[in-house]
């Protein structure tokens, strides 16, 4: 299944920013000793760092498509190190570099849309036996006939589909396009920041190759900028799952904590609550219950005025409204405690899932099609001198999240005007 909507461009930008950055250093014509130092030892800086980073959490995919890259810039690298020293190509410049025009898109491409599996080890072992193999016959080959593989590289099969700008052995074409719709269709499926870098990685390494022996730090330059997207993305990872929630997407306790440290004077904390969640999850299941909590978090994360929306944790949801007052915000939770109200969930037909078993779906509880609501109670608390810490107006939030409840739910409720009682609000923002 395609997510379309999972789509972000936040997941490609890091890696745009990469590549662009590349594409502009390799267009000067010359760089200045310190750049030049710099991408001299940056593909091996990063392997080394990016590989053992990687080795340490168990990245093998990221760990291979490392020295795939890494691999490709050093066979090449050597090559243009003897063309700058000499100032003609090695006599074997022609098969090596067809050979890596074949074997890098192959690798990369395959490397790169081979998920993880669970067993680490037999996946390491896996992913090396084919690093071995493939490089193994390949050098064997070139070693042995070399001739005769550098004429079937550079054998121009289809004669109509070639151009006069295909400066790479034509098979090298339909392995990049071949490549590029696998790792485009799993960026689709799996919409992921990995998954995005990839793909902006393997045009890195399209515009990279035809360019080694005529721009001379191309090669450097864009070998060290894949690497870096791969290991950015990496990272990228690494902070979206300590600091955003899984199941909802919005940022997480953790997240929030950081927030509240950073909150000025003058601050707005909510607290929002799903009411009676604990019987829809009786009643529906808990795999609708996730889906409500989902929508509940979708609507609260569209929260206006300035306002952010967390996953406190459970079905809770706390937000923060930097630099304002209770009364610029309770309109603007009104309006999210009235979307939520409105929202129907559609329930899919038992009868539509013919895979689940007859245990499974009495579980789950969902029995015939239909829609399904919630509704959420929110309490808000302000910043003021007899609550000066976040965590005293978290716990004033929660007191009027408490007292929205009593009050029948469904409700937003305000309390620390001056404690004289709280507040229900009707009116929506002008
Ligand atoms: P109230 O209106 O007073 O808030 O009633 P409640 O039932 O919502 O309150 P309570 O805090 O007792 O119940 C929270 C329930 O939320 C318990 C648990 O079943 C459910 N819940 C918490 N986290 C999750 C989750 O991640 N997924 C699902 N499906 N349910 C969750
Ligand atoms: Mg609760
Ligand atoms: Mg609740």
């Amino acid at each position: 299944m395609l997510r379309f909507s999972a789509v972000r461009l936040g997941h490609f930008l890091p890696s745009l920013l990469l590549l662009v950055g590349g594409l502009l250093a390799a267009s000067l014509a010359t760089l200045n000793e310190f750049f030049n130092s710099l991408f001299n030892v940056l593909p091996t800086l990063l392997l080394l760092l990016g590989g053992s980073f990687c080795m340490v959490y168990s990245r093998q995919r990221e760990l291979f498509l490392l020295l795939t890259v890494y691999l490709g810039y050093f066979l090449l690298d050597s090559q243009t190190d003897y063309f700058r020293a000499n100032g003609r190509v090695r006599d074997d410049a022609a098969l090596i570099f067809h050979l890596c025009s074949l074997l890098l898109p192959l690798l990369y491409g395959l490397y790169a849309a081979w998920q993880e599996r669970t067993q680490l080890i037999q996946d390491l072992i896996a992913r090396a036996a084919v690093l071995f193999a493939v490089v193994g016959v390949a050098a064997a080959l070139e070693q042995r006939y070399p001739t005769e593989v550098l004429t079937w590289l550079a054998d121009i099969r289809w004669p109509a589909l070639h151009g006069a700008w295909m400066s790479l052995v034509q098979l090298s074409y339909p392995l990049f396009a071949l490549a590029a719709l696998l790792l485009t269709v799993q960026y689709l499926r799996h919409p992921r920041p990995l998954h995005a870098a990839q793909l902006v990685g393997l045009l890195g390494l399209l515009w990279m190759l035809p360019k080694v022996f005529i721009e001379p730090q191309a090669l450097n330059i864009m070998s060290s900028q894949v690497m870096l997207m791969i290991a950015v993305a990496v990272a990228h990872e690494a902070y979206q799952m300590a600091f955003r929630d899984e199941l909802t997407g919005l940022p997480g306790r953790r997240a929030l904590n950081e927030h509240l440290q950073r909150l000025g004077r003058n601050y707005v904390l909510a607290m929002a609550d799903i009411d009676h969640f604990k019987k829809f999850n009786d009643i529906h299941g808990h795999d609708v219950g996730d889906q409500v909590l989902r929508l509940v978090a979708q609507q609260l994360g569209k929260i206006s005025g300035g306002g952010k929306a967390y996953r406190y944790g459970g079905e809770e949801f706390t937000l923060v409204f930097p630099g304002k007052t209770i009364e610029q915000c309770l309109p603007h939770l009104e309006v999210v405690r009235a979307a939520v109200e409105a929202y129907h969930l559609q329930l899919r037909e038992s009868a539509k899932r013919p895979h689940d078993d007859q245990q499974g779906r009495q579980k789950r509880g969902v029995k015939s099609a239909g829609s399904v609501a919630v509704t959420v109670s929110i309490g808000v608390a302000q910043r003021q001198a007899a609550q000066p810490n976040p965590e005293d107006v978290l716990k004033a939030a929660d007191k009027a999240l408490y007292e929205a409840k009593n009050a029948g739910r469904n409700k937003v409720m305000a309390l620390g005007q001056a404690r004289r009682g709280a507040v229900r609000v009707t009116a929506a923002p002008a």
